[in-house]
């Protein structure tokens, strides 16, 4: 589980993450929606010990994530985590690239790590793309290419930034399909989004933010139905 209790981050004098609090259980997944420069990407990155935080705690599966003593790479490949873009090794095959890391980090085998590799980039449809280079896949291929490196980790929590936002619209839906079938397997995640109907339909809970408050959480009925603050409803006027 995720724990996020009364965080405060700055940078310099902006405030940018203003009492958050949010637990995310086992198997949730939870949508952050929130107009630009509201702190979304900033928590993602504050969750997976990228970021410091003033204030506050964040504990995955207990571990306090800003805490000295932790490994914070270790933890790390508890996370997996996935931005609107990856800048794939060009000179490495899609397979290279999703093993690379769970050979470097994980000191997996070749073979083992080409096994957990190749099952992945099936997970996400590019099982016929093992040997390709990555300047020959479209983008929402290469997005799904990211999302299968970072399921090469075999991470307990996935977060997603804003992974469809500079697609052309015809290759978003590809993108939400395989993020929606690791939604029905049960993943963890928190993902960033302004897919405002894919929010709705894959999310447990939906989070409204804007500079930097966590205004609303509630479920996506509520959210999107019978928002309670003026500052939710006056966003989702605004993008809907
Ligand atoms: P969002 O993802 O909701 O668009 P961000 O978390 O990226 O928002 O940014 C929140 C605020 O923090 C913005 O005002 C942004 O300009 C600022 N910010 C983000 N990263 C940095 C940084 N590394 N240094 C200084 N300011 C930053
Ligand atoms: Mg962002």
């Amino acid at each position: 589980m995720i724990e996020i209790e009364n965080v405060h981050k700055s940078f310099g004098d902006l405030k940018v993450l203003d009492n958050v609090s949010l637990t995310v259980k086992k198997g949730e997944v939870v949508s952050i929606i929130g107009g630009s420069g509201s702190g979304k990407s900033t928590l993602l990155m504050c969750i997976n010990g990228l970021e410091p935080i003033q204030s506050g705690s964040i504990r995955v599966d207990g571990i306090e994530v800003h805490a000295k003593g932790t490994d914070i790479n270790k933890l790390r490949t508890k996370i997996g985590i996935v931005f609107q873009q990856w800048n794939a090794f060009p000179h490495l095959t899609v397979l290279e690239n999703v093993t690379l890391a769970p050979r470097k980090v994980l000191k997996k085998s070749k073979a083992e790590a080409d096994a957990i590799g190749r099952k992945q980039l099936e997970h996400v449809g590019l099982g016929d793309k093992l040997d390709v280079y990555p300047s020959k896949l479209s983008g929402g291929q290469q997005q799904r290419m990211a999302i299968a490196r970072a399921l090469a980790m075999e991470p307990q929590y996935m977060l997603f930034d804003e992974v469809t936002s500079a697609l052309d619209p015809q290759l978003v839906g590809e993108v939400l399909d395989t993020m929606r079938l690791l939604a029905k397997e049960g993943m963890t995640m928190i993902l960033v989004t302004h897919e405002m109907a894919f929010a709705r339909e894959v999310s447990d809970r939906v989070a409204f933010f804007k500079s930097g408050k966590m205004h609303e959480i509630g479920t996506p009925e509520q959210i999107f139905g019978n928002p309670q603050r003026p500052e939710t409803a006056q966003f989702l006027a605004s993008v809907l």
